[in-house]
């Protein structure tokens, strides 16, 4: 009797053993035979669309086995989603661009905190979230872009300095309704509290050629156009632009540079990022594949894909985007890129910038 018992722990110890180390989550009674050959794929919501994603998760099926289904849409939409389906939902890790959209999904207690030597390891702290609900995996820099025609980057220092007389007219922003502008100015804020931002705010709008435009591609294309000499973009639009046409009058500019030792600023730099969602069947194997994605491995290929930068310093920089230059980016943490982001929207409204 003793033995028979013992035999029946010992197997179903086996089956919880294999269903662990596929990460599966089967219940314990299906033999361990079938644990191992019916892995459950795991399910990413995801807003970075498919061609950026698809090849990190071949990558990650190739060396582990583990399947990875995913549907792709925009953030607010997933989010809601996520929302709307509760415990219910089908998936187990979200995939999206920006500190202020991963914030809010934590705040939205769709997150799973996650307690993981690896992330702290290969990720620097300001591009994690404090409460660990979120990791950046690849960094955009959210910089200053001129007319090499008509501007010296000598003209050029920092953010602030967008609003000097000196670009009158000559300035083009895209709106201040895209969460990253939002995230931009909010580190201002971070950075400067929140009356001399509004302050520097207000110059740029005062310094307005045009109109706010309704993406980063549209202020390069009004520069290129002439309407104006200088603008704020993401580092990857101006990247896909010179895949397309090296010989484009564009270049990068980065700002807020050599300010002092004791200065947590330089380059506004934000980040796509993934997080474990909360009611994951799955949660092991989901955190395992995010710690993946921060490995070296992945790092190679995740921002790579899109001309950005690995969130992992080990890392090499894709040879096109290092020939962009080197640049000191600011280290304040991102976390407070979704806390100010109310006070954030609020300012540009006031400052008259829609
Ligand atoms: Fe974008």
């Amino acid at each position: 009797m003793k033995r028979i018992t013992r035999g029946l722990v010992a197997s179903l110890t086996a089956a919880l053993m294999a269903t662990f180390l596929v990460g599966c989550g089967k219940p314990a009674d299906e033999s361990s035979q079938q644990a191992v050959t019916e892995v459950k794929p795991l399910i990413v919501y995801s807003s970075r669309a498919e061609h950026l994603i698809q090849p990190v998760f071949d990558l990650y099926t190739e060396q582990t086995g583990q399947q990875i289904q995913f549907i792709t849409d925009k953030a607010g939409v997933l989010i809601e989603r996520l929302k709307q389906e509760g415990e219910s939902t089908p998936a187990d890790v979200f995939i999206t661009v920006d500190a202020g959209n991963l914030g809010y999904a934590a705040a939205e207690g769709l997150l799973l905190p996650l307690q993981s030597p690896v992330l702290a390891g290969n990720v620097p702290a300001h591009l994690r979230d404090a409460k660990n609900h979120w990791v950046g995996l690849s960094l955009r820099a959210r910089t200053i872009v001129y007319s090499t025609e008509r501007v010296s980057p000598e003209e050029l220092s920092t953010y602030e300095a967008l609003g000097d007389e000196a670009w009158e007219g000559l300035l083009c922003l895209r709106t201040s309704k895209k969460v990253y502008n939002q995230s931009l100015v909010a580190m201002l804020i971070a950075e400067h509290g929140e009356e001399k931002t509004q302050q520097i705010v207000e110059a740029w709008v005062n310094n307005l050629a045009v109109a706010p435009l309704s993406n980063d591609t549209k202020v390069m294309e009004a520069i290129l156009a002439g309407q104006c000499e200088v603008g704020v973009v993401n580092s990857y639009y101006f990247g896909r632009m010179k895949v397309k046409a090296p010989e484009l009058p564009l270049a990068l500019f980065w700002p807020n540079q050599n300010l002092g030792e004791s200065s947590t600023a330089g380059v506004h730099v934000n980040i796509s990022g993934a997080g474990v969602l909360r009611h994951s069947k799955q949660a092991t194997a989901a955190q395992e594949f995010v710690e993946w994605m921060a490995s070296d491995d992945a790092q190679a290929i995740f921002g790579g894909v899109n001309q950005e930068y690995p969130v992992n310093p080990a890392i090499a920089v894709d040879p096109e985007v290092k020939s962009w230059g080197d640049f000191k980016a600011s280290e304040l943490p991102l976390s407070r890129a979704y806390e100010l982001q109310p006070a954030a929207v609020k300012l540009m409204d006031r400052a008259g910038y829609h």
